[in-house]
């Protein structure tokens, strides 16, 4: 019998493993694919990896500006593929050998509740356990009202692509959408984005997504708001889109990125009473406890804010509070992210909307400028960066940039934020010169 089982070895769950393990409780964590889960195998890691080789062309570009001859250059997708693909295995053996070392059984197979104390893994096994941590995820979500969906992809493709599609079609209009279509077109694919509202990145502030629009036009990727896809066919030379609106494109892939939905098929919850949400994910309270006393749940399959940051908290907590005799709720409310397209994007706490509607005497600072390295490369991207104070407390609730290395400066304002700077101290805060960041503690 074990005091805990694990059902998902991704962010939430191998957290929650290892450290319910060192509290000195008996655990045992089931994956069914590869250890790590979304963030390490199909997500963040390799999607950064991939930002990362995208931008060496803009870099290229600018050389000149800078006295650089940089001729000869070219990319080649499998060979990029294949290095990336052995970072993701070096690091899957990583997150494997540090759960063996914390005591941790692992189990490969597909987990089914089949009690609220015993699990089958795949067809055969079955253990059991005190307590079940279900931290299974998301899964890309396929709208399967489109004729010839099963001809498009979806991010889990997306790093499987053993060839660069030369002209493609992204879906969708959010996180992964944006910056897969980048890195595509900063490689040299043609890029077209369709998404059916008429505004980017949904939820965020305003003046980002404005900005962002114009920067992604500006690098040549083709926005098509208010767009839907009606059908998709094979084609002689690729695939053959029908929009909604008559008109038709040919492209040598569509990627659908159109959102996730918690993963919970086949998990047995129904047998244990636990009911999903309207978003079809698992409730919980504020300790991730389900309706079942000795069920918890963390991470995408909870969807309350899904990122790998937050599973990992949720996960560290969910073992200090069940196993480490001690009580830790965790604050959904101020959460520092960065988008990574290509320019990026950095954010955390209101935007200028959600500010107004909480503090009416709101003061915003913006700074709108052209990054230092682009007066001598001629680069036409500018940065915007904006402060949200309340000017009765001075207190900073917001902050949103665009443009280099503002996914770095989310996460040092976000430290601010969570100290409750007030604008006083960002001003009274010395700047570094030259920096872009600089603009945080100078802005008046
Ligand atoms: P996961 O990491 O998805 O882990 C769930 C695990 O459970 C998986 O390994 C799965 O195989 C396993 N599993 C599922 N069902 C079963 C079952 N029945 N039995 C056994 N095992 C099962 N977040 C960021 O913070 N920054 C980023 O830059 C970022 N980029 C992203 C890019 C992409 C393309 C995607 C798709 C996501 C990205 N995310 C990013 C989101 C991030 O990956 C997730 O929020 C995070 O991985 C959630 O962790 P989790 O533990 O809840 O689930
Ligand atoms: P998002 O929720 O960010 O975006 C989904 C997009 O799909 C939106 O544009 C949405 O439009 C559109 N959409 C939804 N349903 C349909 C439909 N039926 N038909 C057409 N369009 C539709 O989801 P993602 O899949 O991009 O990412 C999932 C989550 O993963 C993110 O929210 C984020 O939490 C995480 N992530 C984080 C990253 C990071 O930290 N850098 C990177 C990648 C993912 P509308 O706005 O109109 O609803």
């Amino acid at each position: 019998m074990y005091d805990l089982i694990v059902i998902g070895g991704g962010s939430g769950g191998v957290r929650a493993a290892r450290i319910a393990s060192q509290y000195g409780a008996k655990v045992a964590l089931i994956e069914s694919y590869r250890m790590g889960g979304t963030c390490v195998i199909r997500g963040c890691v390799p999607k950064k990896l991939m930002v990362y080789a995208s931008r060496f062309p803009i870099e290229f570009e600018e050389a000149v500006g800078f006295g650089w001859r940089v001729s000869g250059a070219s990319f080649d997708w499998s060979d990029l593929k294949s290095r990336r693909d052995q970072e993701v295995s070096r690091l899957e053996a990583i997150y494997r050998q540090n759960l063996e070392t914390a005591g941790v059984d692992i189990y490969e197979g597909s987990a089914r509740l089949i009690s609220a104390t015993e699990v089958a893994v795949g067809q055969g096994q079955t253990i059991s356990g005190n307590t079940i941590l279900i931290a299974t995820g998301a899964t890309p979500v396929t709208d399967t009202q489109i004729k010839g969906h099963e001809l498009c992809i979806d991010s889990n493709d997306f790093f499987l692509l053993e060839k660069q599609p030369k002209r493609v079609l992204v879906q969708g209009a959010g996180y992964i959408a944006l910056e897969l279509a980048c890195v595509l077109q900063n490689l040299g694919s043609a890029v077209h984005v369709a998404y059916r509202g008429n505004k980017l990145l949904r939820g965020f502030d305003t003046d980002l997504q404005n900005h962002l629009e114009q920067e992604l036009a500006q690098s040549g990727l083709v926005l098509h708001p208010s767009t839907k896809i009606s059908e998709v066919r094979s084609s002689p030379q690729g695939l053959m889109v029908s929009f909604d609106d008559g008109n038709v494109m040919e492209v040598d892939a569509v990627l659908k990125a159109i959102g996730r939905k918690p993963r919970v098929d086949g998990l047995g919850l129904e047998v244990v009473g636990i009911d999903l949400d309207s978003a079809g994910a698992i409730p919980v309270d504020e300790h991730s406890r389900t309706r079942v006393p000795n069920i918890y749940a963390v991470g995408d399959v909870t969807n309350r804010v899904n990122l790998t940051p937050m599973a990992i908290r949720e996960g560290h907590a969910f073992a200090d509070t069940v196993f480490g005799g001690r009580t830790v709720t965790v604050d959904h409310s101020l959460v520092p992210t960065a988008v990574f397209t290509t320019p990026e994007m950095g954010t955390v706490g209101l935007t200028e909307d959600q500010a107004l509607a909480r503090f009416p005497e709101l003061d915003v600072y913006t700074a709108h400028f052209r990054p230092m390295k682009a007066t001598l490369s001629g680069h036409h991207a500018k940065m915007f960066m904006k402060l949200l104070v309340d000017r009765k407390t001075d207190l900073v609730v917001g902050f949103h940039a665009i443009g280099p290395d503002t996914g770095e400066m989310a996460q040092l304002i976000g430290v601010a934020l969570q100290a409750k700077a007030t604008k006083s101290m960002l001003d009274a805060t010395l700047a570094v010169h030259p920096t872009a960041a600089e603009e945080l503690v100078t802005m008046r």
